[in-house]
């Protein structure tokens, strides 16, 4: 979704802070997140993720700061919407349906009292959340992590809620399940126009989800921006790896060029004299043919990974450990092979914050 879509801002969070005792869980947090969109929040275990996700939904109060959904507070000083009153959709690690009940009856569960045509909606969000209604006299220890998953999410949706929090829904799931439920749920989302915001501490799941991913480290919000600005401008190397892999260098700029380890690479900052410069490992080729030019360098290791391989090479005549370059199982080089080194883009400058 691009950001011309979002028909202006639907959640602002605005200096929130939050303090467990001596624990600081929150430090001043503000993050906009736009009607329609999907944000994704990542960061280490005990970043505040879970804490902050509580806080909007309603379960926790902030010390500090405010938080306002369609232009209306929901929690400023000490007045605080309660939780079942935001409109707020939430759906944590474990799914938490209702062991006893059916799964029809977990779904319904968030109905208004009395609701007519309960059956035809508990249909309509079952076929929304692409289960089977074969499930629907279930109980919930008789579906798969996948499924109970997708009860949760038909039970928040039963809501109509404007906003939908996913606390690391699909953590317990196994890679293939996980990213066709990450898949469905987008779609799903997407479907109804319900703004998400997704905790996980998966980045690979943050930034193909996310329209907006916000990092978070020790309470404080370090970075937020598009999955692209995130994954290629990151403010500092914590935040550069905890995205991906990324190859760092000490360099010195002059005029938009960096001298490094690699030779002369186009950088893209404007700052002149010692930097650490970034490159993606997919930015790095590895070539083992001579014929034209690139940076020089051996073949120490190779991992070979199925679709991904990493290659890692020592660049001839510096001190630095090898680097290590992702690439295709095609053309594998072997360790001792002579290779050149081509870098496509330029390479990333750390501005700080
Ligand atoms: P995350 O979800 O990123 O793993 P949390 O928001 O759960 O992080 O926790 C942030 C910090 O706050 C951690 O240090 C955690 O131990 C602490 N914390 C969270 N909830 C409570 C609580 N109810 N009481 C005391 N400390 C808490
Ligand atoms: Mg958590």
């Amino acid at each position: 979704m691009t950001a011309s879509s979002h028909q202006g801002l639907l959640l602002k969070i605005e200096n929130v802070s939050k303090n467990y005792g001596p624990v600081k869980a929150l430090r001043s947090i503000s993050l906009d997140v736009p009607a329609g969109s999907r944000t994704a929040v990542v960061g280490p275990s005990g970043s505040g993720k879970t804490t902050l996700l509580r806080i909007i939904a309603g379960f926790e109060r902030p010390d500090e700061g405010s938080i306002m959904l369609s232009g209306d507070y929901l929690a400023r000083g000490a007045s605080v919407v309660p939780a079942h009153k935001r409109g707020i959709g939430i759906v944590s690690q474990d799914g938490a349906l209702f062991p006893h009940l059916s799964i029809a009856q977990n779904i319904a569960f968030g109905f208004e009292r009395g609701a007519p045509d309960r059956d035809r909606r508990v249909l309509e969000l079952l076929e929304m959340v692409e289960l089977d209604p074969s499930m629907l006299s279930r109980r919930p220890h008789e579906l798969s992590g996948g499924q109970q998953q997708r009860v949760a999410l038909a039970r928040a949706l039963g809501r109509k809620p404007r906003l939908m929090l996913l606390d690391e829904p699909f953590s317990a799931l196994d890679t293939g399940l996980r990213e066709n439920m990450r898949k469905a749920v987008s779609r799903v989302l997407q479907a109804a126009g319900i703004t998400a915001i997704l905790v996980t501490h998966d980045q690979t799941e943050a930034l193909s989800f996310a329209d907006q991913v916000a990092v978070l480290r020790e309470g404080r919000l370090i970075q937020a921006g598009s999955p692209q600005v995130l994954y290629l401008k990151p403010c500092d190397r914590e935040t550069a790896l905890f995205l991906g892999d990324a190859v760092l260098l000490p360099a010195i700029v002059r005029n938009g060029i960096a001298d490094c380890a690699l030779g002369r690479v186009a950088v893209d900052t404007t700052r002149q004299g010692k930097v650490e410069i970034m490159l993606r490992p997919e930015q790095i080729r590895v070539r083992t043919d001579r014929s034209t030019p690139g940076y020089a360098g051996h073949v120490v290791d190779v991992e070979f990974g199925g679709s991904v391989c990493t290659v890692a090479v020592a660049l001839q005549g510096v001190a630095l450990p090898p680097i290590l370059i992702k690439t295709s199982s095609v053309a594998l080089p072997s360790p001792g092979d002579q290779v050149q080194l081509d870098i496509a883009g330029k390479a990333h400058v750390f501005e700080g914050r």
